[in-house]
């Protein structure tokens, strides 16, 4: 990957996010996400058109690292590969929110900042503890 679209290493954002753009950033500790250049209304998950107004095109945002955790469940049935349950939630950034596996004991309400990336059998996602 040394001259993919999705390399963030030349510290400009992508022109279009997707996911390994995201997961590639996640690595480096940056959470991106799109913010709709018709509305305004930011999305933390790669979308091709905004939820909101169904304009394309979205630009790419660097998100806040720092949240609050708006609703977690605990994953009891796992993919194959898990030995124990894991807990995924909602994390309110203020401007979007972001679906996260949540670290340590992190509840509803908790203040929560990204500590890094899990990528296992149920897929890559952003954690904050
Ligand atoms: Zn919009």
């Amino acid at each position: 990957m040394t001259d993919d679209a999705t390399d963030t290493d030349e510290g400009g954002l992508p022109e279009r996010l997707d996911y390994d753009a995201r997961l590639a950033a996640l690595a480096d500790g940056v959470l991106l996400g799109q913010r709709c250049r018709e509305c305004g209304a930011v999305s933390a998950t790669p979308r091709r058109v905004c939820m909101e107004c169904h304009a394309e095109d979205p630009e790419t945002v660097e998100l806040p690292t720092d949240g609050v955790v708006h609703s977690e469940t605990s994953i009891e049935v796992t993919p194959e590969g898990f030995d124990d349950g894991y807990r995924v939630g909602i994390v309110d950034l203020g401007e979007a929110r972001v679906l996260a596996r949540l670290g340590g004991d992190a509840g509803i309400g908790t203040e929560v900042s990204l500590s890094g990336v899990v990528s296992d059998a149920a897929g890559s996602a952003p954690v904050f503890e």
